[in-house]
């Protein structure tokens, strides 16, 4: 399609600077254009004759030009427009404000159509300040008259001036090659491609836009189908080591464990031991929420492999979740000869085979043992793994908190091996139904909802921001007994901010990031010099250097300090069982899922924890969501609420997931989701190579080379 990929400045009409700012929206070609969709539809349809208009309506109006002058106010600096339009019916005054330019766009006689709210004042009846547009002979109209498209994002472009740039080529739209198969189409009662392109923009009605729509999400969530069975599909021909794991071995272990294993835990360690046996790479997603233990379903695998002979690796994101897993598996391995090291930028140490021994040595040694296969499990931070270690037999990588696994990291780690290792990400980020299936449709997945049964639940309440000073108090009382405590601050935009060009990401986030350091400098000065002078006061923030910030996080955890204020950044997975209260400021600003995430930081002891959310909206008024986290303490509840509540968008953090607006959109409509899976695996059953489908395999290359999700 090769019209489809013609660059945007080769229309008519885009000159350099409406080029730069298409440009910003990502708009390149004029497939881009295209699919640069409305996202809602002005209705200027109610065309009548002007006799009919009355006072308060929105009317659509069509006349002659009888009249127009511009009057300057030089009080207000402003330019009136009044005129006067005539049809068979009737006439009537329109008004306009600071459009100078209209004196010319519309030459007295010339026929137009206005599309507006019609008012009253002193002198009578008139439009005021309408969408105008003026017609020519025989041609329908684009920007009145009709549903008309209103676009999200114009970075400084009318929607206007897209519908201008779009319009002239619905003739050509109309006949695009088709991706989806007839039969497919035929089946949901699908619009043709053409068909639904033309439509989206320029409805004849809200039915057929919405069909339209839900056309093209179909194809998006299509192309997320076809690419996870092909993902799929692939992975079934790479060879990994088959491990047959004797059951009593791992059974051994589970019975030394300190704690009974959870029904969920059991059945997540079943299927991944499952996966292990099988010849070709496991591919799994273990989900569980903060504090289920998804350590010791991973650990039990790597164990089995250890037995037979075979290298695991823990791969952790940060220097202190690595050694919070060195310490957790250790311990738990505590009666096994088991090898096992620790790997981090500033630490080289063994368990040796004795149980007993643990020892700093040499990195160098270290690497050594572990490139000989002598160290069964091995864990490390991401960035060692992949720069220094040369592994013997690896079998199994565990990733924590880690959604995905990127090709690269992949075969980075891969080099010199011959048989693919067995993957298992895990990650405490309640994913809902509908996301997993479309965006980790290739991924296996194991789901731990149980949490083990000692926890006390963590006591939650939504804290009116002016009830502050109690919360502080019972904070006070808190760290007097000996626990300690998180407080969390949002980024709040303050006008003072530099203003920065919104042409640049990498700026933004920059600026975003500082007024994030603004908001949480503020309030630990605050806590430390004011509210509590007598406590240790400590802070971290996203401008910290990593090594600050492991050093923050070491020594709270060491107890040094009674309070952490900190930004967001505070680590996914961190264990300090001391901690009890959960203090989060402005909860309003977060997501559910993330408010979530936070207040799984606390309760990981014996000790009765609080999440304090303060509401920050103000006026003591309810919120829904934070009343939502104070009435659950289950994360998959919670994230299906959050992706209802705020939708797709504001759930995923929208730009950076690299989902198309429309699939993103359908993220809630499990239905179609399912219909385009089901698709999906029927045509690649039925031909895998798509060869009698080369329109849907040249869309799919593209989407493939658009769409990066590692
Ligand atoms: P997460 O899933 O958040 O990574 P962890 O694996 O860190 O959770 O486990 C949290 C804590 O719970 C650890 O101290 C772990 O030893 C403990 N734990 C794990 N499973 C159980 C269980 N079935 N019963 C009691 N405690 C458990
Ligand atoms: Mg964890």
């Amino acid at each position: 399609m090769e019209q489809l990929a013609t660059p945007v400045e080769k229309l008519s009409f885009v000159g350099p600077r409406s080029l730069a700012r298409l440009k910003e929206l990502g708009i390149r070609t004029v497939r881009d254009l295209l699919w640069h969709f409305p996202h809602r539809y002005d209705d200027f349809s109610n065309t009548m004759p002007i006799a009919e208009a009355q006072k308060d309506q929105v009317v659509n109006l069509v006349g002659y030009l009888t009249k127009l002058d511009n009057q300057r106010t030089w009080k207000k600096h402003m330019t009136i427009t009044t005129a006067w339009i005539e049809d068979e019916t009737d006439s009537i005054r329109v008004v306009w404000f600071n459009q100078p330019y209209l004196e010319k766009n519309l030459p007295l006689g010339c026929r137009v159509s206005l599309a507006g709210k019609v008012k009253l004042d002193k002198h009578g009846l008139f439009l005021s300040s309408p969408s105008y547009e003026k017609l020519a002979e025989g041609k329908e109209s684009t920007h009145t008259g009709r549903l008309v498209p209103v676009y999200p994002e114009t970075a400084g472009l009318t929607s206007k001036y897209l519908r201008f740039l779009i319009k002239p080529l619905l003739p050509y739209i109309i006949n695009l090659p088709d991706p989806l198969p007839q039969e497919i189409r035929e089946k949901y009662r699908l619009p043709t491609l053409g068909k639904a392109l033309a439509t989206i923009h320029f409805p004849a009605d809200l039915i057929t836009a919405q069909q339209a729509k839900r056309r093209l999400a179909f194809d998006e969530l299509f192309m997320f189908q076809l690419r996870s069975v092909i993902n799929r599909r692939r992975n079934l021909l790479l060879a990994a080591p088959r491990l047959k794991f004797d059951p009593a071995t791992v059974k051994a272990l589970v019975d030394q464990l300190p704690f009974q294993l959870t029904n969920d835990q059991r059945r997540a360690t079943f299927e991944i031991l499952k996966d292990l046996e099988k010849k070709y790479p496991m591919n799994r997603l273990l989900n569980g929420d903060v504090g289920s233990g998804k350590t010791v379903v991973a650990l039990l695998a790597a164990y089995a492999a250890a037995e037979l002979g075979w290298q695991a690796v823990f791969m952790a994101p940060t220097e202190v979740l690595a050694q919070q897993h060195y310490k957790t598996i250790t311990s738990l391995l505590k009666a096994t000869d088991t090898t096992v090291a620790l790997l981090t930028a500033s630490t080289a140490k063994q368990r040796a085979s004795d149980a007993i021994t643990e020892e700093n040595i040499p990195k160098v040694m270290l690497l050594k043992k572990i490139a000989s296969g002598e160290i069964k499990i091995v864990i490390a931070t991401q960035a060692i793994l992949q720069k220094d270690v040369k592994l013997s037999n690896p079998a199994l990588i565990v990733l924590d908190e880690q959604h995905r696994f990127g090709v690269a990291q992949r075969a980075a780690l891969l080099k010199n091996q011959k048989l693919v290792p067995h993957l298992l990400s895990m990650t405490a980020t309640p994913i809902p139904r509908t996301l997993a299936l479309t965006i980790y449709g290739d991924l296996d997945i194991s789901l731990i909802k149980e949490k083990p049964a000692e926890r006390k639940p963590i006591e939650t309440k939504v804290v009116p921001s002016d009830q502050r000073a109690t919360a502080h108090k019972f904070i006070d009382q808190e760290i007097a007994s000996g626990r300690q405590v998180f407080v969390i601050c949002p980024r709040i935009e303050t006008p003072e901010l530099p203003v920065v060009q919104m042409d640049s990401a990498k700026n933004l986030k920059q600026s975003s990031l500082w007024a994030e350091v603004k908001a949480v400098t503020e309030e630990y000065e605050k806590l430390k010099n004011e509210v509590f002078p007598h406590r240790r006061v400590a802070m971290l923030h996203g401008k910290l250097k990593p090594k600050e910030k492991e050093q923050i996080m070491h020594d709270f955890k060491a107890g040094h300090y009674d309070l952490l204020v900190s930004t967001s950044v505070i680590e996914v997975g961190i264990d300090i069982p001391n901690a009890s209260v959960m203090l989060i400021e402005n909860a309003e600003r977060f997501g559910l899922a993330q408010l979530h995430q936070f207040r799984g930081r606390v309760g990981r002891s014996a000790h009765q924890s609080y999440c304090l959310l303060i509401n920050g909206s103000g006026f003591g008024g309810e919120n829904h969501r934070l009343q939502a986290l104070a009435n659950s303490n289950d994360g998959f509840k919670l994230a299906e609420i959050d992706l209802t509540l705020r939708g797709p968008g504001e759930f995923m953090g929208t730009k950076q997931s690299g989902i198309p607006d429309l699939a993103m959109a359908s993220l809630t409509d499990l239905e179609l989701i399912k219909q385009a899976r089901l698709e999906a695996k029927n045509i690649l059953k039925q031909d895998p190579n798509l060869v009698n489908y080369s329109i849907l395999k040249e869309r799919l290359a593209e989407f493939q080379r658009l769409r990066h999700f590692e």
